[in-house]
């Protein structure tokens, strides 16, 4: 099983109470990073660390630290965590060791952090870090499987499936932080029996449940990044709302895969949860033995043994109409990263076998993580089979796809039998009317 240090420790405890909540996200085996200011001011974005319901403003803590922690902390202060991820694994990790014997109990840095904290009521977040190239995979096989019975019932799950991480490469432009609106795209839309496509707004908009994968560290040209050497590229993860346009999709995706389906909006959460905070929750990686295993560059025995994730993740919907009558959002659908047909480690070292060179601050979307129930879908497409099912919601109002005013939340958490949470916060944003000058 992974190696893990003092910071796991799931008997430690923070001088700020609120972090040693059994409910919360950011207790302080979390440590966190984000791009964060005041609301309502002009401060410059600069690195914080969620613990509790506060933030610890590292720009702030400057000095607090010597050696390879201090040479993270200033790196922190910066308006982006480029600089940061692009450090590796071991300033990673001295910072977090650092942080977190700061913030125990007695800790003699109490008095200087006390004057670093913001409360996160009082913040608002960036991208965490200029996103470079962005790549979306397709790791969920049940979600392959829906999605691809309704696209091409009679040849759902192609024959590369098995064989190869399936991903292509996307757009980072439109990629914003939780709390983002988008208008409704436009684009080709073509029913089975018309003749010809037509310009139209979309009108089977969709949101898909994934992981976010940070790269840090990168690999020069040339250089693959073999798969048990991952944990030292790989700085963290994040909630991932990647917006669909169904429609759209249907009609352009033969023979090159996504393109104007996929690019007009795509929300992260704000909180890049460290691959270190995740060691614990790390586990087993199964393939059933009626299946190809992997080729060799994708098989090791620290793949198998603690490859995959336990992730536990939500969908949640609030409609207009809710928000109006104030009420909370209703849960859709929840589901595991732990099912994913293939692991992180996987698909970086699939991404560079090529020699393709990976840079600090690039992203992967790990696919639409479905689980094996119909009831765990990770989007709409697959709760409404494609348009033909309803979902109804609580309030009497139902769904087949987005509406205007709809605004779709994602939380995800990690727990253990020992009770460490560790948390992601949540990703949420709205779908706006589309433009004015839109067709319809
Ligand atoms: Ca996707």
């Amino acid at each position: 099983m992974p190696v893990l240090n003092e910071t796991h420790n799931p008997d430690l405890r923070c001088w700020i109470s609120s972090a040693n909540r059994a409910t919360c996200d950011f207790p302080i085996q979390n440590l966190p990073f984000a791009e964060f200011r005041r609301k309502n001011t002009a401060e410059a974005f600069r690195g914080g660390v969620a613990i509790g319901d506060q933030i610890i403003d590292l720009a702030a803590a400057k000095g607090l630290f010597s050696g390879e922690a201090a040479v993270g902390l200033s790196a922190c202060a910066e308006p982006t965590l480029n600089h940061f991820m692009s450090l590796g694994a071991s300033v990673w990790s001295a910072l977090r060791l650092a942080l977190s014997r700061a913030l125990r109990e007695a800790a003699t840095e109490q008095k200087a952090l006390e004057k670093c904290l913001v409360p996160q009521d009082e913040a608002e977040y960036s991208l965490p870090c200029q996103i470079g190239d962005y790549t979306d995979f397709y790791t969920s096989i049940f979600h392959a499987t829906r999605v691809g019975s309704l696209f091409r019932p009679d040849n759902p799950l192609l024959p590369n499936y098995k064989w190869v991480p399936i991903g292509y490469h996307g757009r980072s432009s439109s990629i914003d932080v939780s709390g983002q609106t988008f208008r409704r795209p436009q684009g080709q839309l073509k029913a089975p029996d018309a003749e010809a496509p037509s310009l139209n707004s979309c009108k089977r908009l969709d949101y898909e449940l994934e992981v976010g994968i940070y790269i840090g560290k990168g690999n020069a040209l040339g250089e693959p990044i073999a798969l048990d050497e991952t944990d030292q590229h790989v700085f963290g993860y994040c909630l991932f709302n990647d917006w669909s346009a169904r429609d759209i999709q249907a009609w352009e995706y033969q023979p090159l895969g996504p393109f104007l389906a996929k690019n007009f909006a795509s929300t992260v959460s704000p909180w890049i949860v460290t691959n270190e905070a995740l060691l614990p929750y790390r586990t087993e990686f199964k393939r059933d033995a009626a299946d190809p295993q992997p080729l060799a560059y994708l098989a090791s025995a620290k793949n198998t043994q603690q490859g995959a994730l336990d992730i536990k993740l939500e969908v949640l919907l609030q409609t207009q109409q809710m928000r109006a009558q104030n009420q909370a959002a209703t849960a859709l659908s929840e589901s595991n990263f732990v099912y994913s047909y293939w692991t992180v480690a996987q698909m970086v070292a699939h991404h560079t076998v090529n020699g393709c060179n990976l840079r600090p601050g690039d992203f992967f979307g790990s696919g639409t993580q479905s689980g094996p129930d119909e009831e765990q879908g990770g989007s709409m497409l697959e709760l409404s089979q494609g348009g033909k099912k309803s979902i109804q919601l609580p309030n009497g109002e139902q769904r087949t796809f987005l509406e205007d005013g709809d605004t779709v939340v994602m939380r995800g958490y990690c727990q253990q039998s020992d009770g460490v949470r560790i948390g992601f916060g949540e990703v949420s944003s709205t779908v706006l009317p589309a433009h004015e000058s839109a067709h319809d």
